[in-house]
């Protein structure tokens, strides 16, 4: 039996485009499929089956099913902002905060007929990588229960089938650590390549909005329609977009891969070190050319994120103070008393740590002494790629140093599970984390990283690894049990 709920975009558009199913039955099979699994992976936060159902009949109807995306629900991070829709970024400060418009990329995937099945947990504001500062509750990996998804809850509902793709964020890893945790594939576009506006800001030099799917084709498609300049971000680039799916045809030929050391050492564990030494295996199978290379200065990296993420998050965070938008507190003597007491109720203690280091590091002594060290290190981090990407094509590494961590594991914010992610936003590079293995049970990510806006580029070489495995086709034994 056609199981709909387990479909491909691809998939999907092909039994539309042929009236084989309707998007009212594909959205039927999902609310029914996180109605049954929900309670246990908790990804949503917020479910929207009224109007997903209503679009999804109103789509129907019409019959146009021209758009790869038309009639194909998508779960959203709820740090994007959804129209009519409450977008909480997963705080007790947004708790009740409905937008009163939609981020550029929802209004590009409403063009294209997507339908917004619901928003999906994270840390709160994005800070963290677990779930588990969410004010809400701590999501589940749906490989094991007892893990946790990664900082993005809505790559375990793909991975879980509640939701058919995503639409993710990434500041230092958020879209391929999940990806990575809970075996599907994310990818992080170039800084500038997706439009950030409507996203709530975590850190704003390093976030972007990416893709979680099933698999790399679908990755290309979503990419297809986000991409491109907006005129609402002045971050987002003019660079052209190319058909990313189209591009997927390309043969590759002459790659050269580099493998930097770095990413390979002590840290790293065992099995995931080989599962990136057999991906280089497979690579060479395919010709390519594949080399150890060294980015020396991203041991800073981890260092240079924290705090380069907490002065900007304290200054994101500025807006919400009781007054414009969300959290107010009830009882307050005067307008410093209701800053303090609506901040000091409305936010998490993550939140607050990085709010108080970044005031700290946004003033004279903290900037002299730690900021203006870090931008620095950030420019070294940034010349290490450029330099690597003479001589390589792309660079692989592993996308987490260990499988997904038990929940409650994690200790601090300074989190070493962020160590291969952290440096492609510093520098503001595309990578995507594909499945490559397994270890515990539990699948391992790929990172392939590429030269600025050569998104099809990496895309090309993930599609060759995914046709040449057979990694992302292993199902989920949860789902069966
Ligand atoms: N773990 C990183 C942090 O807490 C990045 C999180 C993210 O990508 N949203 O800053």
């Amino acid at each position: 039996m056609l199981e709909l709920d387990k479909l491909t975009i691809h998939k999907a558009h092909e039994l539309l485009s042929k009236k084989e199913i309707t998007s009212e039955e594909l959205t039927k099979a999902l609310l029914k499929r996180i109605e049954e699994m929900d309670g246990k992976i908790k990804a949503y936060v917020t479910l929207n089956s009224e109007e997903a159902l209503e679009r999804s009949s109103e789509i129907d109807k019409k019959g146009d099913f021209t758009e790869d995306l038309s009639g194909i629900p998508v779960a959203v991070k709820d740090n994007i902002c959804t129209k009519d829709l409450r977008t909480t970024c997963a705080s007790k400060m947004l708790e009740n905060f409905v937008p009163p418009y939609d981020a550029t990329v929802i209004k590009k995937l409403k063009e294209k007929n997507a339908l917004i099945l619901g928003k999906t947990n994270l840390d709160e504001f994005d800070m963290g990588s677990s779930t588990e500062s969410s004010y809400f509750f701590t999501s589940k990996n749906p490989w094991n229960l007892e893990r946790v998804p990664g900082g993005s809850s809505s790559a375990a509902a793909v991975a879980a089938d509640l939701a058919i793709y995503s639409l993710d964020s990434d500041t230092g890893g958020a879209v391929r650590q999940s990806a990575a945790y809970c075996g599907v594939v994310g990818l992080k576009p170039t800084y500038g390549r997706v439009s950030r506006f409507g996203l709530a800001g975590n850190a704003g030099s390093m976030d972007t909005i990416g893709p979680i799917t099933k698999d790399v084709k679908d990755c290309a498609i979503v990419l297809n329609a986000i991409s491109g300049m907006d005129l609402f971000d002045p971050s987002s680039s003019d660079t052209i977009v190319p058909d990313y799916l189209e591009s997927l045809k390309t043969n590759l030929q002459n790659v050269k891969i580099g493998i930097p050391k770095e990413f390979l050492g002590d840290a790293v564990n065992k099995d995931i070190k080989n599962a990136i030494l057999n991906a280089a295996k497979t690579f060479e199978d395919m010709g390519f050319i594949c080399e150890e290379t060294s980015l020396p200065n991203v041991e800073y990296a981890l260092w240079v994120h924290y705090v380069i993420a907490s002065a900007e998050a304290s200054s994101e965070m500025c807006q919400y103070d009781g007054v414009r938008f969300g959290h107010r507190a009830q009882h307050y003597e005067n307008l410093k008393d209701l800053y303090k007491k609506s901040r000091g109720e409305g936010f998490g203690l993550e939140v607050k740590k990085r709010t108080i280091l970044g005031t700290y590091l946004l003033d004279l002594e903290g900037n002299d002494k730690y900021l203006v060290k870090a931008y620095k290190l950030r420019t070294l981090i940034k010349q290490d790629f450029e330099k690597a990407f003479e001589k390589y094509d792309f660079l692989i590494t592993p996308t987490t140093p260990t499988v997904a961590f038990k929940i409650g594991e994690a200790k601090d914010s300074l989190n070493v599970n962020d160590m291969c992610t952290v440096p492609v936003n510093l520098a503001g590079l595309p990578a995507i984390s594909i499945p490559c293995g397994f270890a515990e049970g539990l699948p391992i990510g790929l990172q392939i990283i590429g030269k600025a806006f050569d998104e099809a580029g990496i895309l090309q070489v993930a599609y060759a690894f995914e046709r040449n495995t057979d990694y992302h086709k292993k199902l989920i034994a949860w789902k069966e049990a």
